[in-house]
């Protein structure tokens, strides 16, 4: 495992423009003003043609075969263009077969027209049968409604390799699905779980009946290592973690309701010392504990 290219790049042409606009306007620019247009990415072999990508602070995966390459979420137009050089980089001169979505939300899942595009047009798009309606709805050029759908189990076969997709229920959206490689033991989920990071924000678009059984089954399935859309690669530790926190949380939340507690003091008064270390903690725990507590609140 290693980083094998990894730079700091204009975000877009546009980001370039704005500070050669301020350099002419305002004479030198200073550095800080510089980075702040500047999103860093990295790629990393996780295993045997297993890269991660990361860009900002989303990540995918992409897997190279002797047939092509496979590629998840494109994170973003801008990025989509880097995922290309660095898919290029690695796999010169084979297509690009496929793109999945991890699911339909389009801070993971936009860039899929620019990097079809790039590779000619002819890269099948697959994702959830449950994220076509919103993704047709949306119409957003940047993320396409993928070409084929499905509802359980999805098995790519490209080069010798297998690509598996596999649906555990509804979780942080009902379009959510989990990658897994399982000749190099890897998985690859995304926003509803991570290593060692709480929720984002208020957990607002989950479905919390199922996707506490999403957990659930994450850990029933065979991978070694497990990356994600957001924050470091973990292994099966990392989600038995994650499903300590949530439970934990749940409990904290249930004991508050049951005491009769409003959301505003739940939010305040409940801590989980033991994930205080974990990503996010500051900043979107008591906004985990406001998530929980409205959905326990509208179960009883
Ligand atoms: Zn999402």
């Amino acid at each position: 495992m290693g980083v094998i290219r990894k730079a700091l790049r204009l975000r877009s042409r546009l980001a370039l423009a704005s500070i050669l606009a301020v350099s002419v306007l305002g004479g030198l620019f200073s550095e800080t003003e510089a980075s702040a247009q500047e999103t860093e990415w990295a790629t990393t072999e996780l295993a045997d043609g297993v890269f991660q990508f990361s860009y900002g602070a989303h990540n995918t995966l992409f897997v190279v075969t002797d047939d092509g390459v496979v590629a998840f979420d494109p994170i973003s137009d801008d990025a989509a263009r880097i995922l290309a050089q660095e898919i290029r980089a690695v796999a010169p001169g084979v297509p690009l077969l496929a793109i999945v979505y991890s699911h339909h939300h389009a801070d993971h899942a936009s860039g899929a027209g620019v990097l079809r595009a790039i590779f000619g047009g002819r890269t099948l798009i697959i994702g959830h049968e449950n994220g076509l309606a919103p993704l047709l709805e949306a119409a957003n050029p940047s993320l396409p409604p993928p070409d084929l759908t499905f509802s359980g189990r999805l098995t790519l076969r490209p080069g010798g390799r297998e690509v598996r997709l596999v649906y555990l229920g509804p979780s942080h959206t009902a379009s959510m699905i989990v990658g897994l490689i399982p000749d190099a033991s890897i998985a690859f989920a995304v926003d509803f779980v991570a290593n060692d990071r709480v929720g984002y924000r208020d957990l607002g678009s989950h479905q919390f009946r199922e996707f506490f059984l999403a957990l659930e089954a994450l850990d029933t399935l065979e991978f070694e290592t497990i990356a994600f859309g957001h924050g470091p690669v973990g292994d099966r530790g990392a989600v038995k973690r994650q499903i300590a926190y949530y439970g934990d949380l749940r409990d904290a939340v249930q004991q508050a309701l049951d005491a009769g507690w409003s959301e505003d003091e739940a939010a305040e008064r409940i801590s989980l010392d033991e994930y205080a270390s974990w990503g996010g903690y500051a900043e979107w725990f008591a906004l985990n504990v406001r998530g929980l507590y409205r959905w326990l609140a509208s179960e009883r």
